[in-house]
């Protein structure tokens, strides 16, 4: 877990690695049944809390506090960049 920018929140939110990631949201070992679409999610905002012990509310937030869709630190302002291929800081400007 990784305290990062998340410039969706506009505000620093707990991130997750890859090893976090795969325990909060397996691929596998989830059956879907009719009518229990919301149990895994209240599962994974559990396990999200169990981590980074950040009590999220909003599943959408866990899907996107994910450290590998984020850029590394922006030289100038320190906030992670949008995207792994970004060669802009949204934030300050900056390009690297
Ligand atoms: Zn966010
Ligand atoms: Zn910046």
């Amino acid at each position: 877990m990784k305290v990062l920018w998340c410039w969706q929140c506009k505000t620093y939110m707990p991130m997750l690695d890859e090893e976090e990631w795969a325990r909060v949201h397996p691929v596998t070992g989830y059956t879907r049944r009719e009518g229990s679409s919301t149990e895994p999610y209240a599962q994974m905002l559990e396990h999200y809390k169990e981590i980074t012990g950040f009590h999220e509310t909003n599943i959408n937030a866990v899907f996107h506090h994910r450290i590998s869709l984020y850029g590394p630190p922006c030289a100038a302002c320190g906030k992670a960049l949008r995207t792994p291929e970004s060669t802009k800081c949204f934030e300050c400007g900056q390009t690297r």
